[in-house]
């Protein structure tokens, strides 16, 4: 590792092992300048962790590195190649707007991914222009935060820096750049390329790639790629589940958006659920509700369909053999999703043990939110804090009377008391999300105005779900009712 004095300084610590990995998975290039980077937003605590230098980072010499007109000495930025399943169609993709930059290894050992989304053009840009825009990069930033303190695993957003210049979407923009720090940016659709565009080689140095960087306690194991598509899996089984339990919707789980690690990525069109109903849908290319709510579940299934699919040769030699252990690898997903979104749900009831009826109890509950048109957080924050005072239809309800003296019932059936209930429930369920219409007021003041007080002061309750503070009091109104269906856009 070649290291200038001043990168040292910064924290710096970086290294570059997808570098070495076959040639055709990625092209070397460096970012491409812009002309007057500005710090908008930074993430002291997680610099902090990554054992970067807080006040250096800031400085003119930081910001350039976050801005990518400066790169680390001795790191070798670079642009990955995939492909994958958009909204069910085939196709080559990469970073056409992303560097990594490399990968950091923190104070704890780890090893984790430096990219710069929105650092120009690359050979996998397409008709693209390479750039991002502010409000898309923030609201990234925002959520992304929001997710990982949620308890959710999640890429994370280091800094958002304005670059100068416009980029022209609909409207001349203000261009930005964020930097994502992920456990790697391995997707399946980094494997479907493999599968698709290179040798049988190169695609078992990738999975041992995988395995090394994700899965080091399988790798030396009888059937190692059988493991890994068991680990991914599972991780995709825990981390959707979760989704589910706090409402969020992606809104593209497009193949090459869902990771090897089991971190969400990829934060375009997506936002949490206000009113509970499995129909809900926010992005508006998602004409055919693909990616709603309540399919999330069965397209994370799809997707390591195609993602056993592409490591099929690794699996045995005879193909038959293959197919058949993929599918029933494939098929412990909705069992694994299932257990882990139910005991979910238990603990967001004050459940802790398990009986055979508690699913129809959760399911009771969420057809009389949908009946009555109950906002999902507020309910299950309401059922913590006890306070059915809402002036919603549900809690009035007689449907809901009779549901309660059931749950009640069942939480009878523990030897947890009342108050251990109350404390796995506030652990449980999020007294604040990062609701659809501040979130727009945050960006619209940060983009229009230069206005960075909305964006920070929610940023700053955001950071802590499950303490039901005061000052979050605020947050739970819900949007002004509207004609208009809230609509997201992809963050191009
Ligand atoms: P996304 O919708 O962000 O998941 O991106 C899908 C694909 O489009 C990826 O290959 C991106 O790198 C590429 N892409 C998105 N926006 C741009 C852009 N402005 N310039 C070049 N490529 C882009
Ligand atoms: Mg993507």
């Amino acid at each position: 590792m070649i290291v200038a004095e001043k990168d040292i300084a910064m924290g710096w610590k970086l290294d570059n092992s997808y570098a070495r990995l076959p040639k055709s998975f990625f092209s070397i290039l460096n970012p491409t300048p812009v002309s007057g980077p500005k710090l908008i937003v930074f993430n002291e605590p997680l610099a902090e962790t990554l054992g970067l230098n807080i006040q250096k980072l800031q400085s003119e010499a930081g910001v350039a590195v976050l801005a990518g007109n400066q790169v680390p000495a001795g790191t070798v930025p670079l642009a990955q190649a995939y492909a994958g399943h958009q909204f069910g169609y085939f196709t080559m993709l990469g970073d056409g707007r992303a560097l990594l930059i490399g990968e950091q290894i923190t104070p704890a050992g780890e090893r984790v991914d430096i990219q710069l989304k929105g650092s120009g053009r690359t050979p996998y840009s397409r008709g693209g222009d390479g750039r991002a825009a502010l409000g898309p990069m923030l609201r990234e930033y925002v959520i992304s935060e929001a997710m990982h303190a949620l308890g959710i695993p999640t890429t994370r957003s280091l800094a958002v820096v304005t670059t100068g210049e416009t980029v022209i979407r609909e409207t001349k923009l203000p261009g930005a750049i964020l930097t994502r720090v992920a456990a790697s940016h391995l997707r399946v659709g980094t494997f479907q390329y493999a599968a698709n565009w290179c040798t049988i080689e190169e695609l078992k140095a990738l999975a041992d790639y995988a395995l090394a960087r994700h899965f080091p306690e399988v790798k030396d194991d009888e059937q190692p790629y059988l493991r890994l598509l068991e680990e991914v899996v599972k991780g995709q089984a825990t981390l959707i589940s979760k989704w589910q339990l706090v409402g969020f919707i992606h809104g593209v789980m497009n193949t090459d958006n869902m990771t090897i690690s089991g971190e969400t990525i990829d934060y375009g069109p997506c936002a949490f659920m206000d009113t509970y109903s499995p129909a809900t849908v926010f992005s508006s290319i998602d004409r055919t509700g693909r990616y709603a709510y309540g399919n999330q579940p069965a397209i994370g299934e799809w997707n390591l369909a195609r993602f056993a699919e592409s490591i099929l040769p690794l699996l045995h030699d005879d193909e038959e053999k293959a197919v058949q252990l993929a599918e029933e690898t494939i098929a412990k997903y909705a069992e694994l999703y299932e257990w882990n979104w139910l005991n979910g749900m238990r603990a967001k009831l004050g459940i802790f043990n398990e009986e055979s009826e508690d699913k129809e109890l959760v399911n009771k509950l969420l057809n009389m939110m949908e009946k009555y048109g109950a906002d999902f957080t507020n309910t299950f924050r309401s059922l913590t804090l006890d306070k059915l005072d809402d002036g919603g239809k549900l809690f009035k309800s007689e449907d809901f009377a009779k549901w309660q003296g059931e749950w009640k019932a069942r939480l009878s059936r523990q030897e947890e008391s009342p108050a251990d209930s109350k404390q796995l429930m506030q652990k449980s369920n999020p007294a604040i999300i990062p609701r659809n219409h501040r979130v727009e007021a945050a960006l619209e003041a940060a983009v229009k105005d230069n206005d960075l007080s909305l964006l920070n002061k929610l940023l700053k309750v955001l950071a802590r779900p499950y303490d039901y503070l005061p000052e979050q009091e605020e947050y739970i109104a819900l949007p002004e009712p509207s004609n208009i269906p809230y609509r997201t856009f992809c963050g191009t």
